[in-house]
């Protein structure tokens, strides 16, 4: 007998890892900004306070449940106010927040990010900036929460950063990842000139032909 007791929660626990992994991977994730969870139930296993993404450890992450009471592991993210408020409003997964350089550009500029590209669909419409809070405060939730209604998947977070829900971490990373892409795009295009936006019919028809790419993906009963 070792003496460990098995770990709770072990597939939120990889998943939490592999996330933190990817997202340094790919550069999204700068020294120990950022964070990151999984909703479990009515438990929440979220990344500890100052911990750096790339090395989570499975036994250091936090349980909370969904009044934000620590159950067990480190100290959890100072942005657990965040985590709760949307978990409270929306039926996410998942959530993954990190300061995104590009995504973090836009943000000081940018309230609503004009539709450039028909994969704004894929984050549920263009992505809004949720107006500045002091991080890990009520309000800043709030703020996040209002720039997520009408089903947005994704949101800028003025002056700070960027957020991405998802029914799992994956989902939740690539929306992060396809945000950031999506304001390397826009301030690229603005380099460039005065980009031409998408019009609602544009978005509408691209919405039109997502649709009927699903199905067409989807196998035959
Ligand atoms: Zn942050």
């Amino acid at each position: 007998m070792s003496g460990l007791t098995p770990l709770d929660f072990p597939e939120a626990r990889e998943a939490l890892v592999d996330a933190g992994r990817r997202l340094a991977q790919r550069g999204l994730v700068t020294g120990t900004s950022g964070n990151l969870s999984v909703r479990v139930g009515d438990r929440i296993v979220a990344t500890p306070s100052g911990a750096p993404l790339d090395s989570l450890e499975l036994g250091r992450l936090s349980v909370i449940d969904l009044d934000g009471t620590h159950l067990s592991g480190a100290v959890p993210t100072s942005e657990v106010p965040l985590h709760l408020a949307v978990y409270r409003s929306t039926d996410a997964g998942a959530i993954a927040h990190t300061h995104a350089a590009v995504s973090t550009a836009v943000s000081c500029t940018c309230d609503e990010m004009p539709a450039l590209h028909y994969n704004v669909l894929q984050l549920g419409g263009a992505p809004r900036t949720a107006r500045y809070a002091t991080f890990g405060s009520p309000e800043l939730g709030e703020r996040v929460v209002e720039a997520l209604r009408d089903g947005r998947q994704a949101a800028l977070m003025q002056n700070h950063g960027s957020v991405a829900v998802g029914a799992d971490l994956a989902q939740a990373c690539d929306r992060l990842e396809l945000l950031e892409w999506l304001c390397e795009l826009h301030v690229e295009a603005h380099r460039l000139g005065s980009p031409r936006v998408l019009s609602d019919a544009e978005l509408a028809d691209a919405a039109h032909a997502f649709e009927n790419y699903r199905k067409r993906l989807r196998p035959a009963r």
